[in-house]
């Protein structure tokens, strides 16, 4: 994959110019009031190239609620706390269900689909909690490392509204526990998710802090590894194929990189062996993603050529 020829902050400014032309499509996310209380025409997007050099265009530097982004870095600890093993606990078939949904627990047998999926994000959450001493502390200093930020931080309001509507957050639990596939105290697998969702950062950081995807394994922040070269592989193919909510199919078709949404507008792309990639912009369309960032990761593979297919 050959970047050159391509001037990447033409491109993105390009991008950014055609994004702020639709402000005001999509709908923010309105479950708590933190996350609706978020304007609506904001629009950041990042590069971090594998050289450690860094491009972005709009409101790049600005921070938000990661929410399930978060996802993809506890399957990164899990994996590291018990490997494959942790297959026997979730699936990584894509579900075609809505995020949050019950309804294939019950014939699998408490075994989510997979672990981006909320269901599985608890089973994942549950391992981490498991496999760690200090699973938060665990978790923070991973992202502070990944991204290069040692400011990189949770917040509570979020947590505890998050903890005050998450009632089928817990059905869910409630149930996974019952077929036996959440070791710990349910309150406390609760809990440790309510605290992902709550991570707050910048299209910056998290560009930074996907980079190791891109990479092998190894982060070119920290210089450390982070998984192998194969976790790598295993993460970004069940980024394809079920990062994007039930619109994972859509994803491929129109974007085509492997990538994470969350409801608070952001969303992570890997160009393998080139960069880590971040959008946000808090107007979702009806399955939970972002409208403009979904556009921009478009136009972002049409413009460079960079789609994996
Ligand atoms: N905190 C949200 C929930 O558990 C996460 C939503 C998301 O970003 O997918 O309902």
């Amino acid at each position: 994959r050959d970047l050159t020829g391509l001037d990447l902050d033409d491109i993105l400014g390009t991008i950014n110019a055609e994004v702020r032309q639709r402000f005001g499509e999509g709908r923010v996310a309105d479950y708590i009031p933190s996350l609706a209380d978020v304007p609506r025409d904001r629009f950041g997007i990042a590069l971090a190239l594998l050289d450690g050099s860094v491009h972005e265009a709009g409101n790049a530097r600005e921070r938000f609620s990661i929410q399930s982004i978060s996802k993809v870095y506890t399957l990164t600890l899990a994996l590291e706390a018990i490997g494959d093993e942790l297959w026997k606990r979730v699936d990584r078939e894509p579900s075609g269900d809505p995020f949050n949904s019950l309804i294939q627990l019950e014939h699998e047998k408490g075994i989510p689909r997979n672990p981006f999926m909320n269901a599985g994000a608890l089973v994942t959450a549950d391992v981490v909690l498991s496999g760690f001493d200090a699973p938060e502390r665990t978790l923070l200093e991973f992202l502070r490392k990944r991204s290069g930020n040692p400011e990189v931080g949770t917040d509570e309001v979020v947590a505890r509204s998050e903890r005050e509507s998450g009632y089928r957050n817990v059905a869910l639990a409630n149930f996974i526990r019952s077929f036996g596939n959440l070791h710990n105290d349910v309150q406390d697998v609760l809990d440790f998710y309510y605290l992902q969702c709550s991570l707050r950062m910048d299209c910056v950081d998290l560009a930074r802090s996907v980079q190791y995807l891109a990479n092998a394994g190894r982060c070119p922040v920290s210089g450390e590894r982070v998984t192998s070269a194969e976790g790598t592989t295993r993460i970004n193919s069940v980024m394809m194929t079920a990062g994007t909510y039930d619109a994972a199919g859509d994803f491929a078709f129109y974007v085509g990189l492997p990538a994470k949404s969350g409801v608070g507008g952001g969303i992570v792309a890997v160009v393998p062996h080139v960069m880590g990639l971040c959008v946000w912009s808090p107007g979702l369309d009806e399955k939970g993603n972002s409208l403009l960032g979904r556009y921009a990761l478009h136009r972002f593979t049409r413009m460079t050529g960079l789609a994996v297919f």
